[in-house]
């Protein structure tokens, strides 16, 4: 089954709505992170690619913008209940390309789709405002337009959702695009641009470019003034580069970057609530997730305790190919990042953190597994307090006031989500009020949701993706003033 699946996939370049190989004819590997064995091979673009994705998009552009919201909306509809008929496929492809447990992908699945079935929604609810001038001198129109071309680039963490969290509101605004998908995890973006055309969304809308060299592939699309607007989600690091590159022909920004989420827990909450949401906080995606919590900062009183009875539950999942429906953690993405989460690890041991859970591989075998674990006692001077760890591990500090606490949490250039656990009210409106971020799991775990604005502020990126301020990213104000 798992074969009729990856074969299923059409492993080219899909520009202007056809597919077709890059002219080098390079292949891209897929690899499968649970076996470290080749699952496929994709076409490997290079500018040339690029530049036509962007033309067939340019190309499209006028025409899809005219289109009539009512049936760009339809589109996304028929996409929704497509890839909801082929969810158990588009799991299983997520899980093959990424390593993450069926359960997992099946939730990436439906919430991948929710943002097309949000966005056919918000499609017909574009509006302009009409006013008067409030000297008297006329009237104030103001309309809105598509912003154009887009460049879409995701990151492999989330093979469909990061994608479609893009493609809806662009589509729903009536902008045509060229995605580029992560290198690691072609796949499920390839085979929902084959969906997408089966559902009537016109050739040249979406333009698929796989690459093992993005750099120089897309570097082109920057310079070239018909590209309107970028929108990325990845590393701070690539991010600042692009936004950098993005300053040339001044592009409309979207820019959805690392975190490095605090988990605040205090003394008054229900702590069988707050160590089942630190599980999830931390164990989506193996940890994988920009949003995972990174740190657990938990009142003295209860550090102790939560401590114990995190390192439990982590110490009781399972680790194994995500494809065995019995396994709650699949392996990393590569050895790059088990290697950096083990060194992350043997930086806070060697600065006195001790070992609850966890916390040794042998590497042997195949795959890139990494064992749930706890630590504690560590210093706050070691990498792992202010890096995005990105992996199965569970730092825990204590805290002492409230003041602590918040000073801990804001006390990073990253500001993407923080998690609240806390019984008491006015507490809870204090810390979240005061919180540096875009988004907070206030006695909650997971923020993600389609019809929610997703998003940080400082480091974490420009920008928000769902809820109704999802589409505003990509339509722009024109204002007319009426001489009557
Ligand atoms: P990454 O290394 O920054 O890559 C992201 C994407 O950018 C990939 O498609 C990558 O292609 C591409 N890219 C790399 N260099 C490029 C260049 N010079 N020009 C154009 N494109 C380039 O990030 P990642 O490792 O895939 O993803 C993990 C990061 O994403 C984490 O920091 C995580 O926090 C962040 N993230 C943020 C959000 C959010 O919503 N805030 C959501 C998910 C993930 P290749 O695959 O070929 O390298």
């Amino acid at each position: 089954m798992e074969r009729r699946i990856v074969d299923a996939v059409p492993a080219q370049l899909f520009i202007g709505g056809r597919w077709q190989e890059s002219s080098a004819h390079t292949r891209l590997a897929v690899e499968d992170p649970a076996t470290a064995r080749t699952l496929t091979a994709v076409a490997d673009a290079g500018p040339t690619e690029a530049r036509a994705a962007l033309d067939a998009a340019v190309a499209a552009q006028d025409g899809f913008a005219a289109m009539p919201a009512r049936e760009r909306g339809e589109i996304l509809r028929r996409c929704f209940s497509l890839i909801r008929e082929r969810a158990d496929d588009f799991a299983c492809l997520i899980t093959l390309e990424m390593g993450k447990p069926l359960r997992e992908a099946s939730a990436e699945v439906a919430y991948a789709a929710e943002f097309f079935r949000w966005f056919a929604e918000e499609a017909v609810r574009v509006s302009g405002r009409w006013a008067s001038d409030p000297a008297g001198h006329g009237r104030l129109l103001t309309m809105r337009h598509p912003v154009g071309p887009c460049l879409l680039i995701t990151p492999w963490n989330f093979p469909l959702a990061m994608g479609t969290r893009k493609i809806g509101p662009a589509v729903a605004a009536g902008c045509a695009m060229v995605v580029k998908p992560a290198a690691q995890t072609p796949l499920s973006m390839l085979a929902l641009a084959a969906l997408m055309a089966e559902a009537g969304l016109p050739p040249g809308v979406l333009n698929v470019v796989t690459t093992s060299t993005p750099g120089p592939t897309l570097s082109g699309l920057f310079a070239d003034e018909r590209l309107r607007k970028l929108s990325f989600t990845g590393s701070t690091e690539i991010g600042k580069t692009l936004m950098a590159q993005a300053s040339t022909n001044l592009l409309r920004l979207s820019m959805e970057l690392g975190g490095n989420a605090p988990f605040l827990v205090f003394d008054d909450c229900d702590l069988d609530l707050a160590v089942d949401q630190a599980v999830v906080a931390k164990m989506r995606n193996m940890g994988q997730s920009c949003v995972a919590a990174n740190r657990f900062h938990v009142q003295r009183s209860v550090a102790e305790e939560f401590g114990r009875r995190l390192a439990d539950r982590m110490h009781a999942l399972r680790v194994g190919p995500g494809t065995d429906p019995t396994v709650d953690v699949g392996p990393l993405i590569d050895d790059t990042q088990r290697a950096k989460v083990r060194q992350l690890v043997a930086g806070a041991l060697a600065r006195g953190a001790t070992v609850a859970d966890g916390g040794t591989t042998t590497g042997d075998g195949p795959g890139y597994f990494f064992p749930p674990t706890v630590l504690t006692g560590l210093d706050t001077k070691a990498v792992m307090y202010r890096t995005e760890i990105f992996g199965p591990v569970a730092p825990i500090y204590p805290f002492d006031t409230e003041a602590d606490a918040l000073g801990a949490a804001n006390g990073t250039p990253y500001g993407l989500v923080a998690y609240v656990f806390t019984g008491d009210l006015a507490r809870a409106l204090r810390v979240v009020e005061s919180l540096q971020v875009g988004m907070v799991g206030l006695n909650k775990g997971m923020v993600s949701n389609a019809a929610a604005p997703f998003g940080g502020v400082k480091w974490s990126g420009l920008g928000r993706e769902g809820g109704p301020e999802g589409i505003e990213e990509y339509l722009t104000t024109k204002y007319v003033g009426i001489e009557a």
